[in-house]
């Protein structure tokens, strides 16, 4: 078992949760059982009452699973982890665990888009109100604050414009009213920001983006302190989106390179914005690394680097940035994000596509706009691909 003696994060992401089994193997092993074999029938009846922590379903608790629990526990800084099946169903269980009909949430409009249909269509459903506001006005959190409100939910930097929100300010907030903070930390992962030492409750993550980083598997993840763990891990295990032990090994493996691949996506992304900011055809570039950005400096202090995550809008509206796109040879088209493989996507029409124009208009997602996910490619070799579009323009 490795104990964990003051380690810095890069021995961390390596080590951290490992136990090994009686094997001795080195890399570590993937538990595919649904049931674990009780040596007693008395030791069956305490693991059923609790008296006894030992493993009885999958559903609760995997030594694959939990492995990837603590070492994301070690990596966030936080006292417990809980993985589920899916980004969101790490945010569905934070909300089941912890919210009930008559409390009210205030959610960012700039959070990944299920994440708003969850709290304005099921939460609203089951009587939780939600407030949506814009994620940098202070004021419209301070005054969307009720003596019900129980969580402020929010991620930093934003999709896909990278606004970025201080998270220090908004945990005093939420801990002045008595509320949560819960940060969507999907963008930058505890490589580059960890929004637990800045004073948020919860730190929530698609494990299926950075954390994995070569796009195989889906999963989710929450981390915080024991109790609200505990919570959390109480609905998983009656109601069931809990992570497959595949998936969790194949995350562990993930993490192993987590911080050499946030610190190469973060330079050839801002290689990249540079790049775009010179193009005649590019009308404006949106990286928090680019000291033009209004959310550079909150950035500088809050990230260690500023990630893999641009957008840019070109001249010419959604005919010029389709052009943009089905030219490229490298980059993919597809919605995923946080891959070694640099993808890019139309905002407008696919992950926006189901909000209204004027829903649109408000969060600044313009037919113009374009987002990449800059990947580990050599970034001359994806300059040379956009300006395949970008020259026609
Ligand atoms: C993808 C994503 C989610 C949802 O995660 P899934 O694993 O797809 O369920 C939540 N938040 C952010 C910021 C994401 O990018």
């Amino acid at each position: 078992m490795f104990e964990d003696d003051g380690y810095a994060f890069d021995t961390l992401a390596v080590r951290a949760g490992q136990v090994r089994s009686g094997e001795g193997e080195h890399s570590e092993a993937m538990f595919l059982t649904s049931s674990y074999v009780f040596p007693s029938a008395a030791e069956a009846a305490a693991r059923f009452s609790g008296e006894s922590s030992g493993n009885v379903y999958s559903r609760y608790t995997n030594p694959t699973v939990r492995m990837f629990e603590d070492r994301m526990a070690a990596l966030e800084g936080g006292e417990a982890a809980v993985a589920t099946a899916s980004g969101m169903a790490a945010i569905l269980s934070l909300c089941m665990a912890l919210l009930k009909s008559g409390d009210s949430v205030i959610c960012s409009r700039s959070v990944f888009g299920t994440t708003t249909a969850l709290f304005a269509r099921y939460m609203k459903k089951f009587g939780v109100r939600v407030t949506f506001v814009d994620l940098t006005d202070m004021q419209q959190w301070r005054d969307a604050l009720d003596g019900d409100t129980k969580l402020l939910f929010m991620e930093t930097p934003s999709n896909p414009l990278c606004e970025v929100a201080d998270i220090r300010q908004l945990a005093d907030l939420a801990h002045s009213a008595g509320a949560l903070l819960a940060v969507d930390n999907c963008f930058c992962t505890p490589a580059l920001q960890r929004p637990l030492s800045l004073g948020a409750d919860i730190v929530v993550h698609s494990a299926t983006k950075y954390l994995d980083g070569q796009g195989r598997c889906v999963g989710g993840v929450a981390v915080g302190r024991r109790e609200l763990m505990g919570e959390l891990r109480a609905f998983l295990r009656t109601a069931g989106p809990s992570m497959s032990p595949f998936n969790a090994w194949v995350f562990l493996k993930g993490l192993e390179t987590l911080s050499l691949r946030m610190q190469t996506h973060s330079r050839n992304a801002l290689a990249l914005a540079w790049w775009l900011d010179e193009q005649e055809a590019v009308e404006k570039v949106n990286y928090t690394g680019l000291p033009k950005h209004p959310g550079h400096l909150l950035a500088a202090e809050q990230q260690s680097a500023f990630g893999g995550m641009l957008s840019f809008s070109v001249r010419g509206g959604r005919e010029a940035a389709w052009k943009v796109i089905d030219n490229c040879k490298i980059l993919s088209c597809t919605a995923n994000l946080g891959d070694a493989k640099t993808t890019i996507v139309h905002p407008a029409t696919t992950t926006h596509g189901r909000l209204s124009e004027e829903e649109r208009a408000r969060a600044g997602i313009s037919e113009s706009l374009i987002r990449v996910s800059v990947g580990l490619e050599d970034v001359e070799d994806l300059q040379r691909d956009l300006l395949r579009g970008l020259s026609q323009l």
